[in-house]
């Protein structure tokens, strides 16, 4: 039996760990065109600020991957022959195609960022974050940069802005809106995110949108926007969305969609071939719709029941409530299942196919409480909690998850939480603990 995995994130690695759990003898080989191979991609923000350094990003060391008996092959993958059980590859530093047969055959190579189509896009000093060659491609930038402007409305375009502010850069920061994040937070939020960013000197330009990158030998020079005003800068930063990589899966003619549509068990329509991770459209039973998670955690699970099923195993895949801590301007901020409408690419995975169930609720109705630094923010639907929001202190997190993920039935506070200057903390605090009493 061989088992080929294209991609080496959290789900290629997931899957690889639940493979080997079941089956010790087989030949298992992960195909990565990343040369850094398995990294913490979260974690690059922190490595871009000085927080982390660089080591600290690899949760593996060669020794976990030789306890797995890992074949690596360094090259891209660029089609797949289902019929044939064959995967073609491009080996990095060889210039022919090389073709891989397998038994089972794992997709998990993610999403990437999607690119400006603004005119001087390929100017030397438009950047992204994907990848740790992203990450150090910003830190080059930014030695003899002074000043960066920066797109897009969600979490990686706020960790590109933060990462130009650690290294001392003047940054301008684009809103096609009149707010932060308008889609996931509401506008205390959004106020609380653009003051702390306006606190470190950061310009932020509401309602504005590139019209041009405009450089000078090859290097951007300024950028021109849509009102006609200019900026100088000598970088730009864009974080306008992620989308699945699909070559491969079209390669195949796999059914697809947003992203490579797979059942519960992490089949794609092909015999023996698999998608999971940022690639994959799993099931949502909440939304009842097909959804691509863009997120760590639901990669890693999706990962584990592919290489289990893989491995012989019958096992499904059950969607949880999103859950993702993240840091907004310096701010810890948990968000969990559902706390806005709308769409936005960069939040898919947040609040996407959630926030349908929200509006399928005519009677949920959003209590909040908090003032600048901690903040909270709770959806509350007739019977149950549907989201929460949670910004600076994290006492409440935990129980909030627990209490939103197993749908556990709020009706006995629910009157008290949305009495007016009602003491959200302790009224759940007192709830969790009386769970804990009960289940114990
Ligand atoms: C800057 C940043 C910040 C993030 N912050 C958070 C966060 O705070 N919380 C959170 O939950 N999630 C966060 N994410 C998202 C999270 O990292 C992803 O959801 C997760 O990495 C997805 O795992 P994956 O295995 O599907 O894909 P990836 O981790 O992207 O791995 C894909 C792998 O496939 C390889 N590959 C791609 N194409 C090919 C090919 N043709 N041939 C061979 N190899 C290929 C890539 O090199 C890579 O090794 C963040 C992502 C980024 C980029």
């Amino acid at each position: 039996m061989r088992y080929v995995i294209v991609g080496a994130g959290a789900a290629g690695v997931a899957a690889a760990e639940a493979i080997r759990s079941r089956d010790n003898l087989s030949e298992l080989i992960i195909v990565c065109e990343d040369t850094h191979g398995y990294y913490s991609r979260p974690g690059l923000a922190y490595f871009l600020t000085g927080e982390l350094p660089e080591k600290a990003l690899f949760p593996f060391q060669k020794r976990d991957f030789d306890r797995l008996k890992i074949k690596w092959v360094i090259g891209k993958a660029v089609r797949i022959d289902p019929p044939n059980h064959a995967l073609y590859i491009r080996v990095t530093n060889q210039t022919n195609e090389t073709s891989l047969k397998y038994d089972k055959l794992l997709i998990a190579n993610g999403a990437s960022a999607v690119p400006s189509d603004t005119p001087g896009s390929n100017l030397e000093g438009v950047f992204k974050l994907d990848s740790l060659t992203d990450a150090h491609n910003i830190q080059n930038l930014t030695r003899k940069a002074k000043a960066g402007v920066v797109v897009g409305g969600g979490i990686t375009a706020l960790e590109l802005v933060e990462a130009l502010i650690a290294r001392k850069i003047k940054v301008h920061y684009l809103l096609r809106g009149d707010r932060y994040w308008n889609n996931v937070l509401d506008e205390a939020e959004s106020r609380i995110v653009e003051h702390r960013l306006k606190e470190h000197g950061v310009v932020i330009h509401y309602k504005s949108e590139l019209a041009e990158i405009q450089g000078k030998k090859g290097k951007v020079e300024a950028v021109k926007l849509k009102d006609g005003s200019i900026i100088r800068c000598e970088m730009l930063g864009v974080a306008i969305g992620v989308k699945p990589r699909m070559e491969l899966a079209k390669s195949a003619s796999l059914t697809s969609d947003r992203g490579i549509l797979v059942n519960e068990r992490m089949e794609t329509s092909a015999a023996d071939l698999y998608a999971a991770g940022d690639c994959a459209q799993v099931f949502d039973p909440i939304s009842k719709k097909s959804v691509v998670d863009s997120l760590w955690q639901p990669a890693r699970e999706q990962g584990r029941v592919a290489g289990l099923n893989m491995a012989g195993e019958s096992c499904i895949y059950v969607k949880a409530i999103s859950f993702n801590v993240t840091r907004l301007a310096e701010l810890t901020t948990t968000i969990i299942g559902n706390v806005g409408g709308g769409k936005d690419e960069d939040m898919v995975g947040i609040a996407r196919g959630d926030s349908e169930t929200w509006r399928q609720l005519p009677d949920a109705i959003t209590a909040q409480t908090g003032f600048e630094v901690n903040h909270i923010r709770l959806m509350v639907g007739d019977r149950f909690l549907l989201g929460a929001i949670i910004m600076g202190d994290q006492t409440l997190s935990f129980p909030l998850e627990q209490i939103i993920s197993h749908r556990v039935d709020i009706s006995s506070i629910r009157d008290q939480l949305l009495a007016p200057g009602a003491k959200f903390g302790d009224l759940i605090i007192d709830f969790y603990n009386q769970l804990q009493v009960e289940y114990s």
